[in-house]
């Protein structure tokens, strides 16, 4: 499924037409995967409509692949031809410079994100450098498996970043497929720690309850604690100045969001000093993901049993996949499915 120009997804319902591209040879060090699964995420929502575009088009969109490997190029051997690989956000970076030597290799200034910079996985086959590509628990199913790669590592990530102890209380505002994998995720590794969520629908609140959050509210309802650290999944501004008003003296409000929307950035207008930031609150972002994320949290993933909940469309369904993401239409992640 190929995106041959960016659109207005309100006026454009179909942005990706189906095609047919030669199987790309794997270079030096890479490897050629035949995709099984692939997840949707809402960066895809942001590189369609431009907020963070494609250099070049036409794009394969898709980084949350699972496939098997097929071919191997000169130097490659990491993997056996037929095992099961794993590709994320990050395809690719300089593995030189400062970031890069210290492991934040997500923060390089030559970081390619996949599906994005080079092609990804909503797709037959796609290539990868084989140093990029991550092994697959044997415990988790292709559709399983595929959201782990970008929701699952960036979550792990963010909940990383909020350096919250545990016994500590969390918010998390935005409830969809990242949400959902740190919900399970912190109550795994915090077991005293209690988790609030903030959600614009009924049947996330609902699901966020049934996952094991204390309580569930609107984006714009006060918590009935004040919390520790927030970790912020929504596209747009208001719930991060609500957030900001639901923070504990102290408190850490992570933004996990690769871009902003702009409509309703005005709400940060109503950003009052002594309420919203006064008392040491800090505000931090996420950016991208580091291979050790990848790996450490699918390892994690395995030891507790994480098991996303998805929903599976056929590789043509893309679309309308991508346009009930963009609707809000979520229980789970949504994730792409090869013959
Ligand atoms: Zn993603
Ligand atoms: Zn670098």
């Amino acid at each position: 499924m190929l995106l041959k120009k960016l659109v207005d997804l309100s006026r454009d319902p179909a942005p990706l037409e189906p095609g047919v591209l030669p199987v790309p040879k794997p270079g030096p060090g890479e490897i050629l995967v035949r995709v099984r699964a692939c997840g949707v995420c809402h960066t895809e929502l942001d590189e369609i409509e431009g907020r963070t575009p494609p250099p070049h088009l036409p794009v394969v969109l898709g980084h949350q692949v699972v496939g098997t490997v097929t071919d191997r190029g000169s130097g490659a051997d990491a993997f056996q031809p037929g095992e099961r690989v794993g590709v994320a956000w990050i395809y690719s970076a300089c593995g030189d410079c400062g970031a890069c030597r210290r492991g934040d290799e997500n923060l390089c200034a030559e970081f390619r994100a996949t599906g994005r910079d080079v092609n990804g996985g909503y797709a037959g086959y796609m290539v990868v450098p084989e140093d990029f590509a991550h092994r697959v628990p044997e415990g988790l199913g292709d559709s399983q498996a595929a959201p782990l790669l970008c929701a699952g590592a960036i979550g792990y990530r963010s909940l990383r970043l909020t350096q919250l102890g545990d016994g500590q209380r969390l918010g998390l505002t935005g409830f969809g497929a990242s949400g959902h994998l740190v919900l399970k995720m912190a109550r795994r590794r915090f077991p005293n720690t209690e988790t609030y969520v903030f959600a614009r629908s009924e049947t996330e609140r609902k699901f966020a309850l049934e996952l094991g959050a204390v309580w569930a509210g609107d984006t714009t309802d006060r918590a009935p604690e004040p919390l520790d650290a927030i970790i912020d999944t929504t596209p747009v501004w208001r719930p991060v100045v609500e957030a900001l008003g639901n923070l504990a003296p102290g408190g850490r409000l992570v933004i996990n969001a690769i871009r902003k929307e702009d409509a309703d950035k005005a709400q940060l207008l109503r950003l009052n000093y002594p309420e919203h930031l006064w008392l040491e609150k800090e505000i931090k972002s996420v950016a991208n993901v580091a291979r050790r994320d990848v790996r450490e949290f699918l390892r994690l993933a395995e030891e507790i049993g994480l098991e996303p909940e998805i929903q599976e469309f056929a590789l043509e369904d893309a679309n309308r996949a991508l346009l009930e993401l963009k609707a809000g239409k979520i229980r789970g992640a949504k994730v792409l499915i090869m013959d």
